[in-house]
Parts: C-alpha cells; structure tokens; sequence
C-alpha cells in the first residue's frame, strides 16, 4: 500500500513530514528511538521539529502503523514492520536487530483462555558484528 494510502486509512493527514517519518522508519533496520529519527531526518529537513517526531511516531505507534519496541526498559524503539517477529538487543552497541526464528506460540490466539492479541520475544546479548563473527560477504 502506498504510504499515504496507509496514513490515510488510519486517520493520520499525511503531511510531507509524515510521510518522511514513516519512510525513514520503512528503509532503516535497526528499530531507532524518537531522537534517532530526528537527529537524522533533521538533516534533510531543518524544519522538522523534536516535537513534531515525537507526536507523530506516538500517533503511528497508537494507529497500529508502527510498533514500539521496548527491550531496554528506558526507551522506546519504533519498527515499521508489525508482523510478529522476535529481536536481539546487543549489549555492547545498543543496536537492535530483526531474528529470523519461527517461534511456536507466534500463531497462538488463545492460551487459558485469555486473547493473544500481540506477543514480544526478545534476545539479549552480543551481536555477531561485536563478536568478530559475522559473516563474510564474498567479494
Ligand atoms: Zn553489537
Ligand atoms: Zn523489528
């Protein structure tokens, strides 16, 4: 679906900044806080505000057009991917990353009777580009 397409459908006037935010998180990988997009974006866009980032990735977050992701317990990571998918936060550069690891209770809907309506994994440790051991790409 096109951006303003989505932002649409979810209430959201897709201003020029909007679209922008929603772009940025949709290409990026590596789930940034409020202050990441800003600090980025802001280099594109002098007009951009904190405020202004701050107010729309909670309205995203409040929509359903982006999860927060909150492994650190001090901050929360914004991902435009929404399915379910478990991460890896490294203890050592602070990056989180996607695992692709299909877990069994991802399908669940209902366990003792209560609605799964949403489920967080998530992995803690040392990535393998700390480690030395991430691998090679061949030339
Ligand atoms: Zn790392
Ligand atoms: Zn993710």
């Amino acid at each position: 679906m096109e951006l303003k397409q989505l932002l649409e459908s979810r209430g959201i006037q897709p201003t020029q900044q909007r679209l922008k935010i929603l772009q940025y998180l949709q290409r990026t990988g590596s789930h940034p806080t409020a202050d990441d997009i800003y600090r980025d974006l802001v280099k594109e866009m002098p007009a951009m505000s904190k405020t202004t980032v701050y107010n729309t990735v909670h309205a995203f977050l409040e929509k359903g057009i982006v999860t927060g992701v909150m492994i650190t317990g001090t901050e929360v990571r914004f991902d435009a991917e929404t399915r379910t998918h478990h991460h890896f936060l490294c203890e050592s550069c602070g990056r989180i990353l996607d695992l692709n690891v299909t877990c069994p209770n991802c399908a669940r809907e209902e366990i003792d009777g209560h609605r799964i309506k949403e489920l967080h994994g998530y992995f803690r440790g040392i990535c393998a580009s700390c480690s030395g051991k991430e691998k090679k790409r061949s030339p």
